[in-house]
C-alpha cells in the first residue's frame, strides 16, 4: 500500500466555510492577517463583541499549521512557573501561569460554547521521559506545576505502559487536563462561529503591503484592499516579509506526521487506552494520538515541507519504538507543516507600530495556546489593560545570523535524532 501525500485532517474535517478571495475595497475596525487558529480565535472574540473584523488568508482557513497539527492539547510549558516569572516579569508571569492552568478547560469550553464539531476528547496527556536526565527535569517541572494547582501525577515502571500502551518508557507525567481535537475542524469551527457573528473572511488573499494612510492601515491584496484602524498579524511560522523582521524572530522548524489505517478493537485496547495522548522528551519529539476513526496519528520533527523518504523512515522507526505491538501497521497518509520556534520556546506579542499587533511563536504548543493568544489579542483590542496580558509586549528582535541558521533547518532533524540516540545509549531510562 503506497502512502499518500495528503494532510489527513482535510479528509475527515467538517465542511469548510464558504470563503472567497477579496474582490474590491473594504473598511473594517480590525483586519486579521492569517486564518489559522490564532487569527480565527482573535476574530471570533472581536465579532462576538460587535467589532467589525475581517480575516484574510493567503491560502485558505486552516491552510497553515492549524490544519496540519497533531491536535494534541498539551496545557503546560517546558519551563517551570518560577522560570516564567523570571522570563516575563512578575505580572505577566502570574497572568501566564493562571491562563496556562485553565487553558485546556477553556479550550474545551470554547468548543462547547461556539458549537464546534471537532472530535474533541479530553482524556489526558502522558508526557514520557526517555532518559534519566529527562526524568529528573520532568519530575521538577511536574512538581512545580502541580504546586500551582495543575492536575499532574507521576507514573513509574509498569504504570507508564498501563496508562499509555507504550512499553518504551519507564517514567512519565500524566496531565489530566490534556486531550486532542481535529485541528482543521477546530479552525474551521472558530471561523464559522466568527462568520455567524458578522466577521468577514477571505481565502486566496495574500497581503503584500501594509501602509499607514490618514491614521489608518491599508492592506494591499491582489484584487482589492482593506482599510482598518487595527491590524493583527497571526501568520506564525508562515510569516513572510510583510512586516519587517517578524519572520526573523523564530526559526520555522518542520514537524511531520503519519496516519495509520484504523486499528482493530484488540489493538486499540493496548495502544493509547481510553484515547489518551502521548509525547516524549526527545529533541526530535515523538507524539501520538487517535483520530475519530481509530487511526493512530504519529509525528516527529522533519526536515522539509515535504515528507521525504528519510522523514518517513524516521516516522516509521519512531512508531516502532513507541508502539512495537503495531510496528507493521499500514500507513495511509503523511504530511508536514511548519512550527515557529522562538529562542526561549515561548510565544510573543509585538506592537511594532500604533495599531499593529502580532502574536506568534507557539513553538509547537499551539493547540490550547493559540486560543489563549486569540483571547488575549481580542481582549486588548476591546480596551483591555496591557498588564492583564499573559505575555508582555516585546520589541521585534531578530535572531542573530537568522539567515544562516535558517538554511541549516534541514539538518535539524537528523542531528536531533542523532543526539536523542546518543542520549538513549548513554543515559537511557
Ligand atoms: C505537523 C504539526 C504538528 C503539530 N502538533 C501540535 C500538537 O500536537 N499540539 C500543539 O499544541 N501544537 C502543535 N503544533 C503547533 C500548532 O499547530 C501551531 O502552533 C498553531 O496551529 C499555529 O496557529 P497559527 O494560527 O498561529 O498559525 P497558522 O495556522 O500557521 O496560520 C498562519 C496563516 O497565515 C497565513 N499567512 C501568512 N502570511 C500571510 C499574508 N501575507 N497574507 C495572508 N495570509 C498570510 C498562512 O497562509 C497561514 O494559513 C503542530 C504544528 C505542526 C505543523
Amino acid at each position: 500500500m503506497s502512502v499518500k501525500d495528503e494532510i489527513h485532517w482535510t479528509v475527515t474535517a467538517g465542511e469548510a466555510p464558504a470563503v472567497q478571495p477579496l474582490d474590491g475595497s473594504l473598511v473594517v475596525d480590525v483586519l486579521v492577517i492569517g486564518g489559522g487558529l490564532a487569527g480565527c480565535r482573535t476574530a471570533l472574540g472581536l465579532a462576538d463583541n460587535g467589532v467589525s473584523v475581517a480575516v484574510v488568508d493567503a491560502h485558505n482557513i486552516g491552510w497553515g499549521a492549524s490544519g496540519r497539527s497533531g491536535g494534541q492539547c498539551n496545557p503546560m510549558w517546558r519551563k517551570t512557573p518560577d522560570a516564567l516569572r523570571k522570563l516575563l516579569g512578575a505580572t505577566h508571569g502570574e497572568n501566564l501561569i493562571k491562563t496556562t492552568l485553565e487553558s485546556a478547560d477553556k479550550l474545551f469550553e470554547d468548543i462547547k460554547t461556539f458549537d464546534v464539531d471537532c472530535d474533541a476528547v479530553q482524556a489526558g496527556w502522558v508526557q514520557a521521559a526517555h532518559t534519566r536526565r529527562a526524568i529528573k527535569d520532568m519530575a521538577a517541572l511536574g512538581k512545580a506545576w502541580a504546586a500551582e494547582g495543575a492536575d499532574i501525577v507521576e507514573l513509574e515502571g509498569a504504570d507508564v505502559e498501563i496508562a499509555s500502551g507504550s512499553p518504551a518508557y519507564k517514567w512519565a507525567l500524566r496531565h489530566a487536563a490534556g486531550g486532542h481535537v481535529q485541528p482543521l475542524s477546530l479552525t474551521r469551527g472558530y471561523a464559522r462561529a466568527g462568520i455567524a457573528r458578522g466577521a468577514k473572511m477571505f481565502a486566496g488573499t495574500p497581503v503584500s503591503k501594509l501602509e499607514r494612510i490618514g491614521g489608518k492601515w491599508r492592506a494591499t491584496t491582489p484584487n482589492g484592499d482593506i482599510t482598518a484602524e487595527n491590524v493583527v498579524l497571526t501568520t506564525n511560522a508562515y510569516s513572510n516579509g510583510l512586516w519587517p523582521d517578524l519572520k526573523k524572530t523564530f526559526q520555522p522548524l518542520v514537524s511531520v506526521s503519519l496516519a495509520t489505517q484504523p486499528l482493530s478493537e484488540e489493538q486499540k485496547r493496548s495502544v493509547l487506552p481510553g484515547s489518551v495522548t502521548i509525547s516524549d522528551s526527545r529533541l526530535a519529539i515523538y507524539y501520538s494520538r487517535y483520530d475519530r476513526d481509530g487511526r493512530l496519528i504519529f509525528g516527529c520533527v522533519g526536515s522539509t515541507d515535504h515528507v521525504d523518504a528519510l522523514s518517513l523512515r524516521r516516522l516509521r522507526a519512531g512508531l516502532k519504538t513507541v508502539f512495537p505491538q503495531i510496528a507493521n501497521i499500514p500507513i495511509e497518509r503523511k504530511w508536514a507543516g511548519r512550527i515557529a520556534v522562538t529562542p526561549e520556546m515561548m510565544p510573543r506579542i509585538h506592537e511594532p507600530a500604533p495599531g499593529i499587533l502580532a502574536g506568534l511563536g507557539f513553538s509547537g504548543r499551539g493547540i490550547a495556546m493559540t486560543s489563549v493568544m486569540g483571547r488575549a489579542l481580542s481582549g486588548k483590542l476591546l480596551g483591555g489593560n496591557e498588564h492583564d496580558l499573559p505575555f508582555p509586549i516585546q520589541p521585534i528582535k531578530p535572531i542573530p545570523l537568522h539567515g544562516l541558521t535558517r538554511r541549516l533547518i534541514p539538518l535539524a532533524a537528523p542531528s536531533m535524532t542523532l543526539k536523542d540516540r546518543f542520549d538513549s545509549l548513554t543515559n537511557g531510562a
